[in-house]
C-alpha cells in the first residue's frame, strides 16, 4: 500500500460499489496499490452486511475508507413511506439517487422471509387491471438497485431472506440483464446466497426473453401471468403482449419446459365477469393439459377507480376442481397485504401518508 495512491485525487467518475463488478473493484484496488483481498472484503460489507459507507467498514485501513469514500458511491436507496399490515407484511416505497422510485414488500412467515421486489420504476405494459400499468414506464432499475430492495427489507425484518419473487413494478423481462445480474446476485454465496429455486422471476410472457431464461445455467423458477387464455381476452386485458400469440406462448413454454426440466407457474388473476366463464376454465384446461405446469388462482385486489373486481371464492373453487380433473395442480394463492395496497397489481409508485 503507498499512501501516494491512496491520497491521489479522483480522476474518473466515483464507482458505484452498488453496480460495480467485481473486475472493477480489483482494478480500483490495485489502481490505489492494495491487495485483491481487499475487494473481497469490500463486497462483503457491501453485499452481505448491506453496508455501503466505506467509514463504516471496520476492517480496513482508515487510509483506504478515505480513498474509497472519494473514490466511490453509493446508490442508497432512501425510503420515502412505509406501510404495515395486518398481516404482518411491509411495503416500502424507496427513492434512488434519481428521484425515481419503486415499491418493494417484505412478507414474513415461519422462520421465512420473502420479498417481492420491482425491477422497473413504473412499467411500459399496461396491463389494464394494474396500478403500476397505469402510471406507464418512467426508467428500468439497475441490479444494485433490485438487490438494495431486498437488502432494505432485510435489514429491516432483521432477518435472513428465504425468497424473492420478481413480481413488483416492472416487466422484469423487459430488464432482462439487470435482472439476471440481481438474480445472480442473490444466489451468489458471498451475498445472501438465496437457492435458486426460491429465486422466481414474473413475466406477462415476452416470448424471446422466455427462451433466453431457460438457456440459464442456474434453477430460478418462471412465472407467467396468463389472466386468461382466450386471445380475445389476454390482448384486451395485457395489451402490452399482444404481439405474441398464445399458440407462440405456448410453443416456448414447451420449449421452456423440455430444456429446463423445470416447472413454471402460471399467474391466474380471476376478475368478475371478464375472465371467470366457464369457458375460460375450458380453455385454460386446454393450455394446462399434459404439461408441465402449476396454476395459481388469484383473487384479484380492489384498486380503488378500478372497473375490474374479485371473483367470487366459488369462482376460485370451480377453476382449482376443473383443473384438477385434467391433471393439473393448482392453488388459490392469498395475496398478502392487500389492505396496504401491497399485493399483486396494486403496487404504484405513490407516496402513503
Ligand atoms: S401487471 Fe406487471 S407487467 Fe402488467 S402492467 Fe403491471 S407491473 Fe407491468
Amino acid at each position: 500500500m503507498t499512501e501516494e495512491n491512496l491520497h491521489d485525487s479522483p480522476t474518473t467518475d466515483p464507482l458505484d460499489l452498488h453496480a460495480c463488478t467485481h473486475g472493477q473493484l480489483l482494478a480500483l484496488m490495485a489502481e490505489l496499490g492494495q491487495p485483491a483481498f481487499r475487494a473481497a472484503q469490500i463486497e462483503d460489507w457491501v453485499w452481505s452486511k448491506g453496508v455501503a459507507s466505506p467509514d463504516e467498514m471496520t476492517n480496513l485501513p482508515k487510509a483506504l475508507r478515505g480513498a474509497l469514500a472519494a473514490r466511490t458511491s453509493a446508490s442508497s436507496a432512501v425510503e420515502l413511506a412505509r406501510q404495515v399490515s395486518l398481516d404482518g407484511s411491509r411495503k416500502y416505497l424507496l427513492r434512488f439517487k434519481d428521484g425515481a422510485a419503486a415499491e418493494c414488500v417484505g412478507m414474513p412467515g415461519t422462520r421465512k422471509l420473502s420479498v417481492c421486489v420491482s425491477t422497473q420504476a413504473g412499467c411500459a405494459m399496461g396491463c389494464v387491471f394494474c396500478a403500476t400499468g397505469r402510471s406507464g414506464l418512467i426508467r428500468s432499475l439497475t441490479a444494485g438497485e433490485i438487490y438494495e430492495q431486498v437488502m432494505h427489507v432485510r435489514n429491516d425484518f432483521n432477518t435472513r431472506v428465504t425468497s424473492v419473487v420478481f413480481m413488483g413494478q416492472g416487466e422484469p423481462f423487459a430488464n432482462y440483464d439487470e435482472t439476471l445480474k440481481a438474480l445472480r446476485r442473490l444466489n451468489a454465496s458471498g451475498a445472501l446466497n438465496i437457492g435458486a429455486r426460491h429465486l422466481t422471476v414474473s413475466t406477462c410472457g415476452l416470448i424471446p426473453q422466455i427462451l433466453r431464461f431457460a438457456n440459464e445455467p442456474e434453477q430460478f423458477t418462471l412465472a407467467v401471468s396468463l389472466h386468461s387464455t382466450i386471445q380475445k381476452t389476454r390482448d384486451a386485458l395485457m395489451p402490452g403482449v399482444k404481439r405474441f400469440s398464445l399458440v407462440h406462448l405456448y410453443a416456448a413454454l414447451g420449449e421452456y419446459t423440455d430444456k429446463t426440466g423445470r416447472r413454471p407457474t402460471y399467474e391466474f388473476a380471476l376478475m368478475r365477469g371478464v375472465n371467470d366463464t366457464d369457458e375460460e376454465i375450458d380453455s385454460l384446461c386446454d393450455f394446462c393439459r399434459g404439461t408441465l405446469c402449476h396454476v395459481n388462482i388469484i383473487q384479484l385486489n380492489e384498486i380503488s377507480g378500478s372497473p375490474f373486481h374479485p371473483s367470487t371464492s366459488e369462482r376460485a373453487q370451480a377453476f382449482i376442481d376443473r383443473l384438477a380433473r385434467v391433471g393439473v395442480e393448482a392453488t388459490i394463492r392469498n395475496s398478502r397485504g392487500a389492505d396496504i395496497d401491497a399485493a399483486c397489481g396494486q403496487l404504484r409508485q405513490r407516496v402513503i401518508s
